[in-house]
């Protein structure tokens, strides 16, 4: 069923001089694992800003669940309940352990105290840092971080994941398991799940990968 579709995006910078997306037009279904792959300077961080609501279209239309991005009033609480960003740089809070870190999505849900902590262990245990849960950041490696960044953006069942080379800064085991805490959420709540990455191992994951270049879907195919 179709989740997310693009109609025409165009998206501009510098007044016209550079295009970022030119006339972009995709479909992507529910529950999905799509894989977004091409150069540097292609589109690729302006096509996941598109699909996660940080930024508008020039013009065209991003609609997501039947809903014109365009109508809606509030796109902070739209990313904040719908999309779950998982980005190179994590921005955990310092002063704050694993555990607090991870629950701070979950701070105005309707949830007992008791059931945050349940859901941000199970997060936690999924990325493997049971043992470090009571650690403030600075304690941590930088995959470790990434992983408790990828915990909390995670902990309130995001309807789409969007991930901007989750894998780029880590080691090559340290990346198979960010990808598999990926593939574990994706499939445990049906999540849609969308990837930019270099990496074409990792592009072949995915159910269908998207190739763009110069801004303009070159590739579109189903893995497998
Ligand atoms: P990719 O993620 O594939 O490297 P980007 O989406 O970051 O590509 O960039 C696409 C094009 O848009 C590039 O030419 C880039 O220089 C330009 N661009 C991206 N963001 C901005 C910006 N904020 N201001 C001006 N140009 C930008
Ligand atoms: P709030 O309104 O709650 O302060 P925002 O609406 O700015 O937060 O952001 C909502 C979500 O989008 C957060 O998960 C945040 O991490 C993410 N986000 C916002 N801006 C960016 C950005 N420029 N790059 C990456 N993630 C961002």
């Amino acid at each position: 069923m179709e989740f997310i579709r693009l109609i025409n995006v165009l998206k501009q910078y510098d007044k016209g001089a550079v295009t970022a997306l030119n006339n972009i037009n995709l479909s992507i279904d529910r529950g999905s694992f799509v894989s977004i792959i091409g150069p540097s300077g292609s589109g690729k961080s302006t096509l996941l800003n598109m699909l996660g609501a940080l930024d508008s279209p020039d013009s065209g239309h991003v609609i997501i669940n039947g809903i014109d991005l365009a109508s809606q009033k509030d796109l902070s609480d739209f990313r904040r309940h719908e999309i779950g960003f998982v980005f190179q740089l994590h921005n955990l809070l310092p002063n704050l352990t694993v555990q607090e870190n991870v629950e701070i999505p979950l701070m105005d849900a309707k949830m007992s105290e008791k059931d945050k902590h349940r859901r941000a262990l199970l997060f936690i245990e999924a990325v493997g840092l049971l043992d470090k849960k009571n650690q403030k950041p600075n304690k941590l490696s930088g995959g470790e971080r990434q992983r408790v960044a990828i915990a909390r953006s995670l902990v309130n069942f995001p309807s789409i994941i969007l991930a901007d080379e989750p894998t780029g800064a880590l080691d090559t085991k340290t990346g198979a398991k960010v990808l598999d805490v990926l593939r574990f959420v994706h499939q445990t709540i049906n999540a849609t799940l969308i990837i930019v990455t270099h990496d074409h191992d990792v592009a072949r994951l995915a159910d269908r990968t998207i190739e763009i270049r110069d801004g303009q879907v070159i590739n579109d195919y189903y893995n497998r």
